[in-house]
């Protein structure tokens, strides 16, 4: 089969491998469709630190089983399989396969796990024709939604783990601090949960999408005061939430300094740098601030999210193009990033 192997940094061929075979546990399924994550960028740019070269990436994706490996099937720690899998179901992928022994997955933190695997980054992903993968990382999906709409269950869900551990409830006041795919994607699970939100970014187009997928208040930080946007927008003591969804130290200083006193900062969006904490500030407003990783078992959720038609991820999808082309799509979100949100894949 055709497989896009990322063999080192700046490096991507489409390579003709053996079909992978599925061990006791496992599934093979067959591609429909594989989104372009953020991290697949960074394992082609060189900036994922995990990413095992070479390897074949991808991990957001919809597809067909299309063969159950006999024998004993192991159990994925912290998996909720809500439907029974038969071959011939459409499936999307959980691709975090937590150990289920340390610390945090005793605690029912897989995806916290200390000895995380990822499919796509630690195990053979699914920028090819086939994948295996553990049967129960595989979460069955509605033939009625668009292949488009299934790929983005994957970075849905990690919306909605933000969105869990920013605990934001109806009618709440929320500041999305970036409209990349993710910080669109918390938008979508805000929105859905009657939150009350505002994004603020850089990029014309992505304030514009943002407003469209249902944001009241699109800020451009780098033309407008935000601080005095959000009060105009929510009143002067600041929204009850901010969701940090860019990862550099001086948007995670802007949400403890904008959260309003008692809120809570959740911050998703990677950050390899030291971030000064204003220590005062922390006491003073007695901030909950939050790290949030993965998907947090919320892979169901997203699906029922996407079949009910109380979000549309599909409005994320800027591009598609076949699988042989993986190079082009990796340097198009390079170089254009303000209109290059989304890019589908399909073998
Ligand atoms: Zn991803
Ligand atoms: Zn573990």
């Amino acid at each position: 089969m055709k497989a896009a192997v990322i063999v080192a940094p700046q490096q991507v061929e489409i390579r003709e491998v053996e079909r992978p075979t599925p061990a006791p546990g496992q599934a093979l399924v067959q591609v429909e469709a594989v989104g372009v994550c953020g991290s697949d960028l960074h394992a082609y740019e060189g900036s994922q630190p995990f990413f095992q070269y070479p390897e074949i990436g991808g991990h957001e994706v919809v597809g067909r089983l299309v063969e159950i490996a006999p024998g004993e099937t192991p159990d994925i720690p912290g998996r909720d399989q809500t439907r029974p899998l038969e071959v011939g179901a459409r499936v999307v992928l959980d691709p975090s396969m937590p150990c289920g022994s340390c610390y945090p997955c005793s605690r029912g933190r897989y995806n916290c796990c200390e000895n995380m695997r990822v499919l796509g980054v630690h195990a053979p992903g699914a920028f090819a024709e086939y994948y295996v993968a553990p049967t129960g990382c595989l979460h069955a999906i509605s033939e009625d939604v668009s292949a488009d709409t299934a790929v983005m269950v994957e970075p849905l869900s990690i919306g909605m783990q933000a969105t869990n551990r920013a605990q934001v409830e109806g009618g709440e006041t929320v500041l999305i601090i970036g409209a990349g795919t993710i910080g669109l994607s918390v938008l979508l699970v805000c929105v859905s949960r009657g939150g009350r939100v505002a994004v603020s970014d850089l990029s014309p187009g992505r304030l514009a999408l943002a407003r469209d997928l249902g944001a009241q208040a699109a800020i451009n930080a780098g033309e407008q005061d935000v601080a005095g946007e959000l009060a105009r927008w929510c009143g002067p003591s600041g929204p009850a939430v901010v969701i940090e969804a860019v990862g550099r130290p001086a948007t995670v200083r802007q949400a403890l300094e904008l959260v309003a006193a008692s809120g809570r900062v959740v911050m998703l969006g990677l950050c390899s740098e030291e971030i000064g904490i204003p220590g005062a500030l922390m006491v003073r407003k007695e901030l909950d601030f939050r790290g949030s990783r993965l998907h947090g078992g919320t892979i169901p959720q997203a699906v029922a999210l996407v079949e009910s038609g109380a979000a549309a991820p599909e409005r994320l999808v800027t591009h598609h193009m076949p699988l042989a082309d993986v190079a082009e799509a990796f340097e198009l979100m390079i170089a254009e990033p303000d209109t290059t949100l989304k890019v589908i894949l399909t073998p």
